[in-house]
């Protein structure tokens, strides 16, 4: 059943105006989405839920937005260049590639799964070990030792393991041969550390304090299925947060509990998160873990949660020989900050939110039994907050509706539509993950009141049409979710 869900996710999304394959005209793009007009409005609802969480929540956090194309020297300095790389291995007979440590880590989870706990662990530790090591012949042993196949052809031909740089790299400068390569960035936290002093002297930052970004990323990932969880071009919602040396435990465990706390406030239950630390830490990383959710395909990471040290300051500082210090007052010193970050994949979030709230239920009406699917998105998140309906098309209905629509739609993100049945287009409603529906009757040119129907329960009451805002302003804003996060 679980593994069944994410076509039925993927077909539900593209239907619906959430998200289409890119340039499906021409056959599509590997791993490359564009989201359609309910998917960007979900999206921006989740992107302003974490500014929000981020740089109004905490004081001493600020926002930036540094550009997608960045000098070169960067990301030397960062260890891109030489470093973020995946180790990759074609199969002869499939042609199909794939990612080592994935394949290896796959069998490990099938071992498991078989009751081979003992054998899952040796060749985990193998594949750690042999990684440290940058060890690609040792690599492409394992594969061969453990007798670890092809998902596709179910042979064991593989090609050598090779190296492949993850970033996409381009040109600058408009004659080709003197241009420059630069590269689309990979990641938004360079863009945070190169501000770290503007942002510390012009907004009066004192340590600790944090920096926020949402933006665009670009990996050239090798195995690019799984929808929107692994895409070439996605967006990453990044906070840095500088620390006084010595204090990297206290604000990695405090970062940890909050991001945590954000998920329970989203509402994803519990049980289907994980905290999962790194098995291998990065040679300049204190702690790392990742959050982890439940995806149809297994726990899978969304969110990672580093204690970086002085590690991107210091390489940023000693590659451009310029001084990156800041002047503690309190500490009457200068120092370069630690960084605790906390680094999330919105696309991948929102594949998270559709998992959580793809419904499909039966239910009896009438004596016969029914399919119903909709979208179970927490009201504040979801694209469209209330529909608003005229019964019928006729009897000044339409205008009143239209008069509701009007005074409602300052502040809420609302729907107007007269066609079809009322039956049919609360469906539509369902579908596309809208909370509430307004429908304008007979009764309303009398009372003024309307028929309320709610999603989930498809209870509809009687309400004034007076107390509308409030109850709207109650259940739908950002504001719940916030005040769930405790900070
Ligand atoms: P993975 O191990 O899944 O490749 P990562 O550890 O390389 O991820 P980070 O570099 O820590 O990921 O990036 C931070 C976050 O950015 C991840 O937790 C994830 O949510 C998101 N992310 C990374 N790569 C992608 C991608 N190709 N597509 C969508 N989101 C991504």
């Amino acid at each position: 059943m679980q593994t069944l869900m994410l076509p039925s996710i993927i077909s539900h999304a593209k239907e619906y105006g959430f998200i289409f394959p890119s340039s499906e005209m021409y056959d599509g793009l590997q791993a490359v989405y564009d989201y359609g007009q309910y998917g960007i409005a979900l999206k921006r609802n989740l992107q302003n839920l974490w500014w929000q969480t981020m740089t109004q929540l905490h004081s001493h956090i600020v926002g930036l937005d540094s550009a997608i194309l960045m000098h070169p020297a960067v990301w030397k300095a960062s260890g891109h260049v030489d470093s973020f790389a995946d180790l990759m291995v074609d199969n002869k007979d499939s042609k199909k590639r794939y990612r080592v440590d994935m394949l290896i880590e796959n069998h490990a989870e099938a071992l498991t799964a078989a009751g081979q706990e003992d054998e899952a662990k040796q060749l985990l530790a193998q594949l750690q070990s042999l990684l440290q090591k940058d060890d690609l012949v040792g690599l492409h042993t394992l594969l061969l030792e453990a007798a670890i196949t092809c998902p596709v052809a179910k042979t064991s031909h593989w090609t050598d393991v090779r190296k492949l740089n993850l970033m996409f790299a381009t040109k600058v400068g408009a004659i080709e041969s003197e241009a420059d390569t630069i590269y689309l960035r990979p990641e938004t936290a360079q863009g945070i550390y190169l501000n770290f002093l503007h942002v510390a002297h012009t907004a009066r930052m004192k340590v600790p304090f944090g920096i926020a970004q949402i933006g665009k990323a670009f990996r050239n990932e090798i195995v690019a299925r799984q929808f929107i969880f692994r895409m070439r071009e996605f967006e990453q919602m990044e906070m840095q947060f500088f620390i006084q040396p010595g204090t990297d435990k206290q604000w990695f465990d405090y970062w940890q509990n909050l991001r945590w706390q954000w998920y329970q406030a989203l509402g994803i239950p519990k049980e289907k998160l994980k905290i999962k630390p790194h098995d291998q830490l990065a040679h300049y990383a204190q702690a790392a873990v990742d959050i982890e959710y439940q995806f149809p395909f297994g726990y899978k990471e969304v969110e990672g949660i580093h204690a970086r040290g002085d590690f991107d300051l210091k390489r940023h500082a000693q590659a451009s020989r310029k001084k990156v210090q800041y002047f503690d007052p309190e500490l009457n010193q200068s120092y370069i900050p630690h960084v605790v970050e906390t680094s999330v994949g919105c696309d991948r979030l929102i594949l998270m939110l559709l998992c959580e709230a793809f419904t499909q239920e039966s239910q009896v009406e009438n004596g016969v039994s029914k399919e119903r699917t909709y979208l179970k998105l927490h009201p504040a998140l979801a694209p469209i907050k209330a529909a608003i309906f005229p019964l019928v098309k006729k009897d000044g209905l339409p205008a009143k509706a239209q008069q509701l629509f009007d005074a409602l739609k300052y502040d809420f993100a609302l729907t107007y539509e007269e066609n079809q049945s009322i039956g049919k287009r609360y469906t539509r409603q369902d579908l596309i993950g809208t909370p509430y529906c307004i429908t304008i009757d007979h009764q309303t040119l009398e009372d003024d009141t309307v028929t309320l129907r709610h999603r989930d329960s498809m209870a509809q009451e009687r309400v004034a049409i007076t107390s509308l805002q409030g109850f709207l302003t109650e259940t739908v804003s950002l504001k719940r979710i916030l005040q769930d996060c405790h900070v």
